[in-house]
């Protein structure tokens, strides 16, 4: 056959939903690769494969999405190629495989003994006798113990373990130095609006010139795009989100619309999650053999109980995570207006991200001063920066919407 894999219709390996990062990607191909001689029982070269990986990148820009598909590739039953269709990189994917693991942080940051625990389960050796793969979302959130417990298994990695740690950057804050230090670092790069359509054209069927509208409203957020393009209900709250400046016309307008933004926020969390949350349950009963009418399934059904503790918990954490990168999505759409009216204001050579509401920032541009909307932007930001330092979230939206309104 002479078409990519990639060009076949229901059928993508597990790279495919990493737009624009072709270094990234050709690096963990290469390294996965190198996992399945290592496999097999083959030499392979010092280097080729390596047991800790960083995962760093602007939100939005795939961090979790490589670190998930790299996984899935270091458990592919063909030769590592993260084939996408079988039993291992389905389950990898579906975060179901008995040999992945995935940490999430309870509350704000990860602890010690959740950490001991894992570092412990994953020197195990692995059930699918390929590789133990624990996975951290949030390697920022570890706390300074977590952090000294995983650096031990780290230094002294079992022989087919294999740690994925993501984070936004490899600043000291982010990740400790020493950590860093023995870690092979991946930087994904917020990808360029054109990568980002030519995904959802060729990946999710979306039309070329609404694949193209939703990557630049995107603002390089490669899922974000993707809902913008396919899903009314996405496209109607960020509407909502646009239409919040001229909106704000008074005090109990600016509480309006806070609680507003909130309810959607809200609102857009639980849809995206709703889904795949049952797809994961469905596909963990199905693995633990629910459903089954031999004589063991129930007593199966009883042990497994655990697991689909283990699994509600980590969704319950990622329902509350998800809230707030729903809510900071908005607000970085709101930001991207304020940016397009001092653009406008100042002439500056550079395009608008919103094209559909230029109208209107072309009018706030004609209205305000440079400075009061530079003072609405900086607002924008500093709520943004408030709800990261845990301030209530309606609190920091409201103190947001007066400064909107009085500029
Ligand atoms: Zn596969």
């Amino acid at each position: 056959m002479s078409e990519g894999r990639n060009t076949i219709p229901g059928v993508s390996d597990v790279f495919a939903d990493l737009a624009g990062q072709d270094e990234p990607v050709e690096t963990l191909r290469r390294a996965a690769a190198a996992a399945a001689r290592v496999v097999a029982g083959e030499e392979v070269a010092a280097g080729a494969m390596t047991h800790a990986w960083i995962f760093t990148g602007p939100p939005g820009s795939g961090r979790s999405v490589a670190a998930r598909a790299f996984a899935a590739a270091l458990e592919c039953e063909r030769g590592g190629i993260g084939c996408g269709d079988c039993h291992g990189c389905h389950t990898a994917l579906g975060a179901t495989h008995a040999d992945v693991r995935f940490v999430v942080p309870e509350g704000l940051s990860i602890g010690v003994n959740e950490m001991r625990a894992l570092v412990l389960r994953a020197a195990s050796a692995p059930s699918g006798g390929r590789w133990q793969v624990v996975v951290i979302e949030d390697a920022d959130r570890l706390t300074e113990q977590a952090g000294n417990a995983l650096l031990k298994a780290i230094e002294e990695p079992p022989p087919r373990t294999v740690f994925l740690l993501c984070t936004p950057s490899t600043h000291p804050d982010d990740i400790s130095v020493t950590i860093r230090s023995r870690c092979r670092v991946v930087s994904l790069r917020q990808p360029p609006a054109t990568a980002v359509a030519e995904v959802l054209a060729r990946r999710d069927g979306v039309s070329p010139e609404a694949a193209a509208w939703a990557a630049a409203a995107a603002q390089g957020h490669v899922g974000r795009a993707k809902r913008l393009a396919r899903d009314p209900e996405a496209r109607s709250r960020r509407e909502a989100v646009l239409a919040v400046p001229r909106r704000l016309t008074g005090v109990g307008a600016c509480y309006e619309a806070a609680s507003a933004l909130i309810k959607s926020a809200e609102a857009e969390a639980a849809e995206i999650f709703a889904e795949s949350d049952a797809s994961e349950r469905a596909a963990l009963e199905q693995a633990l053999g629910a459903g089954g009418t031999g004589r063991g399934a129930a007593g199966a059904m009883r042990g497994a109980a655990g697991q689909i503790k283990d699994l509600e918990k980590r969704q319950k954490s990622r329902a509350t995570r998800s809230k707030r990168d729903a809510l900071d999505r908005a607000l970085v759409d709101l930001a991207g207006f304020y940016r397009d009216v001092l653009i406008t204001t100042l002439r500056a050579p550079v395009s608008v991200v919103h094209t559909d509401v230029a109208a209107q920032s072309e009018a706030a541009a004609g209205k305000w001063t440079a400075e009061s909307t530079l003072r609405r932007l900086e607002a924008v930001l500093a709520c943004r920066d408030a709800i990261d330092q845990n301030v209530k979230p309606d609190i920091a939206v409201e103190a947001m919407m007066l400064t909107l309104w009085r500029g």
